[in-house]
This record gives structure tokens, C-alpha cells and sequence, in this order.
């Protein structure tokens, strides 16, 4: 029995079956539903119902408002293991990293509890005799977050929770391809309490994602997703005067330094490479060992770990490593694998012949493994977003730093080392936005900041923290004067503090 997904508008499923999509299992390779796929009078209507709520809910006291969130927050915990088996079975991604995901948002949602103490002006009492000048934070209006489809609750539950906390209103629009989160999502929120229409779900393509960008009661756009994308969103809702965040693709490299601790390195490399199929934002592609001593000694450690990577349906609790999200995103993965032997890297594991004996039609790939890659390859130089690692050889932490320096993408890198000054060094000369230090992967927590470098970020502005706060808020600054006996004359100068 397949089932259908449909939009949430106004706090219903509303669909319209103009256009649909199927919905794929990645580890069975069947289809299990169907999505609406939004026209232009579907996206109108969500924002004119997201439009609609915006004065009342807007109005409300900020606290009032974070108590609904806090109340979606327990729901969510309480509905965990249903949201990680929808992500698992949508995705692919096994149960405890679909679990591991909806925390890292929850904890984006206890952040944002704390609201009412973030969006506080600043108060300057007496700026001039009897004048007093004060800051306010008030919300935008209509905002809408476009997410891939690689953290279907996490990448969401960024965005939305602190666009209402903020007091805005709110349209998501998840990927095509793993759309029953997102309705369970507001499902929750409206159990929760939130009132109609400040939270929509639209679903969908390029075909919706384009009526927003260019609809006249959106303010704002929060967007993650491939960079190409990421590029059109940004200039597109720029030139449509909304204020726009945009975040795309990567290609994360991680330094391996003789003095590091290779079983440390290793493992690491393992989780942060394979886990989730490299379908991972913050996944490392790259491995960069320092001298060719470290590069064999590396190659030697990871190859059976490469090779006996438990793979198989996320549900079942053995794997290690799911399916690839699609057919066609597992033969593009592939063509970058044949692509990296014409180019003449050395394959010292191949996965692509790799079949899952309980489910032989679904997605899958065996983790591959590339030695002797050098910056000059597309198989170095292009996101491949699976599970494939390259190594890249250098002869020193410089020519290491520069390789990173010089890609265009900068989103997240790490290095292992045991000497602190080659850390410290490498943290402050990286132009990458995200860094970790013995650290695999290093996403964020809620209470920092989470953005990318160069081509993995469009727009100033970063998600998570008081950036989120910024980027959902916009500032008024207000100067009053409040005289017992009002006398005033014409000044034709600057006003200047008298
Ligand atoms: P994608 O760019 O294909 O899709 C992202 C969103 O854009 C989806 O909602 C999709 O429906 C929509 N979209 C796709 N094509 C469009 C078009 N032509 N016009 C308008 N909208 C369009 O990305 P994906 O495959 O879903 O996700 C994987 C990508 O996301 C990877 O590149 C990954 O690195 C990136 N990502 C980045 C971050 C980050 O924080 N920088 C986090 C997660 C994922």
C-alpha cells in the first residue's frame, strides 16, 4: 500500500493533484507514495494564509510564543522514534543517525526558547539633554526555508522554530524526495498549539521554490541545499528584494600530520566518510596525508575498514551505511568512480559492484576509496556527495593548507595533530567556516554559528545563534525626547549632542 503526501495550508493537508512525484524506499528501491507537487495557486494560497497570521501571531508576547515551541520540543522528543523510522524509510540514513539528527534540531529548538532575552534592544539613556535612544528587533513578515533532502527534521528545525520565536511567519518547502517529515513536523506544531497558518508546508520543485523566490509578500529566504541551487536562489531573491541566506555544497578536506594518532585519524575518517553515505554536508571527502610515510600507513588501515563496512537497510540494527537517496544519485556516484580511474587516481576499494543480498534493487554502493589523487581531478575538485573518500598527498602542513585555501568550496575541515601550534596555526589561516581539531566533523552546536566559506555559502549571514536571531529580525533604532515645557526652533545643522 503506498501512501500520499500532500501540503499543509492554514493548518490542513491541502492538496492538488496536478503534478505528482513518487515517493522511492532507497533500500528497497520501490516506490511507497506519492507528493504533491505545489503550482503557482498552491504556493499563493500558503502565503496568503502565512500572511494572514503574521499581525496576530506577530503581536504575541514573545514568551507566549516560545511556549508553543517549548511545547512542540516535547512533542517532538516524545515522537522520535516515529520521525526516525519516516527519515529512515524516505532517506535511507540508518535509525540512530536519524535519531542523532531530530536532537541536533531539538537542541536548535531549546535554543530558541530563549528568545525573549535574545531579541532585547539595546537602551542609551540621555544621548543629548533629554534624549534617550533605544534599539528594537522586530520580525519580517513572511519567511520561507527551502531544505534538501539529506536532514529532512534537523535542516528544517533551524530554520522555522527561530523564524516564529522572532514572531515571523512561516512557509517550508522540504525536498521532493523525503517529504513525510515535514508534515509530521507541523503536524506536531499545530498539536502543540501553534494557530493556523503560521506554519505552512508547501511541496514540491523548481517550479513552487520559483514562485516564492519572486512573490512580493516574502521577505526572507533560509536555503540549504546543492550550490548551483544555492547560487540561482541567492541572486534570484536578492534581485527580488528579500533578504536571502544560502547555503550549498562541500568538499571537506581533513589533514593528517605525522604526529597525529592514526587509529584516532582513522576512525574518524571512517564515521565522518561512510556514515550516512557520505550524503553529509559535513561529510570528509578528502583526506590530506602529510608525507608519504603516513599516506601508506593511512591506506593500509582504512582499506579493510573500507571494505567491511556493514551495509545494508538503515532499519536494520547491524548497519553501519545505507543506500544512496536515488537511482539516478547512486549512477551519477558511480560515474565519478569510473571517471577517477580514467583520470588516473589509484581505486584501492571498489564499491560499485557492491548488491545488498536482502534487497538487490535498492540504492546501494560499497564505500570506495581513492589513493593518488591529485588537485588537477574532478573527482577532487567536485562534490561527489556518496561514499567515496580521495587521498591527496602532500609533502607538508603548508602545501596542505594551501590545497584547502585554493578549492572553492569551505564549508568544513579538520585536522589531527598532536602539536598545538600547527593547530592553532591551521585554525587561524584556514579559509574554511567550520573547523575541527582532532574533530571529524565539526557541525556546530545551537549556541554557535553555523555557516560555510566561499562557495558554500551565499549571503552574510549564519544559521543557528544570535546570526539566526539577525537573520530573522530586523533592527529599528528609535530616538525620543520627552521635555516638560516643549520649546523648539528650526535647526538647519546636524543634530549634535548639546
Ligand atoms: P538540491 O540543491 O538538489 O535541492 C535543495 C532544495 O532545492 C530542494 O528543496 C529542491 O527541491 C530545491 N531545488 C532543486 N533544484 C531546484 C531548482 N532548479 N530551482 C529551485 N529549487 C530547486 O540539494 P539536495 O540534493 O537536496 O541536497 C544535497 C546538497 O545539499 C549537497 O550539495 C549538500 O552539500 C548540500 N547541503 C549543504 C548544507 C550546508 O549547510 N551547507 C547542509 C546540507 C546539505
Amino acid at each position: 500500500m503506498t501512501y500520499q503526501i500532500n501540503h499543509f495550508i492554514n493548518g490542513q493537508s491541502y492538496s492538488d493533484l496536478n503534478r505528482t512525484q513518487n515517493i522511492y524506499n532507497p533500500a528497497t528501491g520501490k516506490i511507497i507514495g506519492t507528493v504533491a507537487m505545489a503550482e503557482e495557486q498552491t504556493v499563493n494560497k500558503a502565503v496568503t494564509s502565512a500572511k494572514n497570521a503574521f499581525p496576530k501571531w506577530s503581536a504575541m508576547p514573545s514568551t507566549r510564543r516560545v511556549r508553543i515551541l517549548f511545547e512542540l520540543r516535547s512533542l517532538i522528543e516524545k515522537n522520535m522514534n516515529e520521525l526516525a523510522s519516516l527519515i529512515s524509510q524516505e532517506h535511507g540514513k540508518t535509525i540512530n543517525d536519524a535519531l542523532g539528527s531530530i536532537q541536533r534540531g531539538i537542541d536548535a529548538l531549546e535554543f530558541v526558547c530563549g528568545i525573549p532575552f535574545l531579541v532585547k534592544g539595546s537602551y542609551a539613556e540621555n544621548v543629548a539633554t533629554d534624549v534617550d535612544s533605544y534599539t528594537i528587533r522586530q520580525p519580517l513578515g513572511v519567511c520561507v526555508g527551502i531544505t534538501p533532502f539529506n536532514f529532512p527534521a534537523m535542516i528544517p528545525l533551524w530554520m522555522f522554530p527561530m523564524a516564529l520565536a522572532c514572531g515571523n511567519t512561516f512557509i517550508l518547502k522540504p525536498s521532493e524526495k523525503d517529504p513525510s517529515c515535514s508534515i509530521r513536523l507541523v503536524e506536531l506544531a499545530k498539536e502543540a498549539g501553534l494557530p493556523d497558518g503560521v506554519l505552512n508546508v508547501i511541496q514540491g520543485d523548481k517550479e513552487a521554490v520559483d514562485v516564492l523566490l519572486r512573490h512580493p509578500d516574502v521577505k526572507a529566504i533560509s536555503f540549504v541545499g546543492s550550490t548551483p541551487i544555492a547560487e540561482y536562489i541567492y541572486q534570484t531573491g536578492v534581485s527580488h528584494g528579500k533578504r536571502v541566506q544560502a547555503f550549498g555544497g562541500a568538499k571537506n578536506h581533513c589533514i593528517i600530520m605525522p604526529d597525529a594518532d592514526l587509529d584516532q585519524a582513522v576512525d574518524a575518517l571512517i564515521g565522518a566518510a561512510y556514515g550516512s553515505a557520505g550524503e553529509r554536508c559535513m561529510a570528509i571527502s578528502v583526506a590530506v596525508a602529510v608525507g608519504d610515510d603516513v599516506a601508506d600507513a593511512l591506506i593500509k588501515k582504512l582499506k579493510p575498514k573500507v571494505e567491511n563496512l556493514k551495509i545494508g537497510s538503515g532499519t536494520l540494527p547491524e548497519t553501519e551505511m545505507g543506500p544512496l537517496i536515488t537511482q539516478q544519485h547512486l549512477e551519477r556516484v558511480k560515474s565519478y568512480v569510473d571517471l577517477g580511474i580514467k583520470e588516473g587516481a589509484e581505486l584501492i576499494v571498489d564499491g560499485r559492484h557492491f548488491k545488498c543480498s536482502e534487497n538487490k534493487e535498492g540504492f546501494y554502493l560499497g564505500g570506495c576509496l581513492f589513493d593518488k589523487v591529485t588537485s588537477d581531478m574532478k573527482i577532487y575538485q567536485d562534490e561527489i556527495f556518496g561514499p567515496v573518500l580521495v587521498m591527496v598527498r602532500v609533502p607538508n602542513f603548508e602545501a596542505a593548507l594551501a590545497l584547502i585555501n585554493e578549492h572553492e568550496y569551505g564549508n568544513g575541515t579538520s585536522i589531527f595533530t598532536h602539536d598545538g601550534y600547527t593547530a592553532r596555526t591551521f585554525a587561524s589561516k584556514v579559509q574554511v567556516g567550520m573547523i575541527g581539531i582532532n574533530v571529524p566533523i565539526p557541525v556546530p552546536v545551537a549556541y554557535q554559528t553555523f555557516g560555510g566559506w566561499k562557495r558554500s555559502l551565499f549571503g552574510d549571514i549564519h544559521m543557528h545563534s544570535t546570526d539566526g536571531m539577525q537573520f530573522f529580525t530586523r533592527i529599528k533604532t528609535i530616538t525620543q525626547r520627552w521635555p516638560k515645557y516643549m520649546k523648539t526652533e528650526a535647526e538647519f545643522e546636524i543634530p549634535t549632542i548639546k
